[in-house]
């Protein structure tokens, strides 16, 4: 690819752009302390937490609310008292709170962005609740350094394709970038687009998939090095 070309990044927000799983993590590990089950172990518990998650994706969806609902569902499966209302409404605290944790961005993200800025179209394209993604780009600060900022319910190989025919971008010009395989790198893949994979060390298990093959897919170490390609 020759940099000096104008390209269409469209770069993931989180765990790309700002931590955000770790918020989730943290929430789960207080979670099975609460649940303080005599006989099944951490994982145990977080194998079930995410088995339950799996299964109400397409009902629940992404995001803290989801999050909270798949808290409940997972301790009225594993509780071995009496379940109180007050302690399902514990457990909806403990997911949103997920969401006013301090927005603390990923390393290098900003004066990255600074750079590609001017040389290249850039679109956030983030998965999950309109108002909570908005809300999270807000407070990133970063907004102004994209052309477009785009929210979207799920990132498959038709939302790609969606977004291309959109905003009219040519594939053999358009990136996505981002940590997760299953969302941010096999679909546009195989929309015919480029695929930029910055993994991120506790990125959520359900979004960890093979990555597949292709001539088009980069995979560096951090944000930084967006700037040796493009
Ligand atoms: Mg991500």
């Amino acid at each position: 690819m020759d940099g000096r070309v104008r390209q269409h990044l469209v770069i993931d927000g989180d765990d790309t752009l700002w931590e955000n799983n770790i918020y989730f993590e943290d929430a789960a590990e207080a979670f099975i302390d609460f649940l303080d089950h005599s006989s099944l172990t951490r994982d145990q518990v977080r194998a079930t937490l995410d088995e339950i998650e799996r299964l109400n994706l397409g009902v629940n969806g992404y995001g803290s609310a989801a999050f909270g609902r798949n808290l409940q569902a997972t301790y009225e499966r594993l509780a071995e008292r009496q379940i109180r209302t007050e302690d399902l409404e514990h457990l909806l605290e403990l997911a949103r709170r997920v969401v006013s944790q301090p927005m603390e961005l990923r390393p290098a993200v900003e004066e990255t962005l600074q750079q590609l800025s001017p040389r290249h179209d850039l679109t956030l394209f983030t998965k999950g609740e309109q108002d909570e993604q908005t809300l999270k780009v807000e407070r990133s600060g970063l907004a102004g350094y994209f052309n477009r900022v785009v929210v979207t319910p799920e990132k498959d190989v038709e939302a790609y394709r969606e977004l291309v025919i959109k905003h009219g971008f040519d594939p053999d010009a358009t990136w996505m970038v981002g940590n997760s395989p299953k969302s941010d790198i096999n679909p546009p893949l195989a929309a015919g687009l480029g695929a930029v994979y910055i993994p991120h060390p506790r990125t959520w298990s359900l979004e960890v998939v093979e990555v597949i093959e292709s001539e088009r897919l980069l995979v560096l170490d951090g944000f930084a090095q967006l700037l040796d390609h493009f």
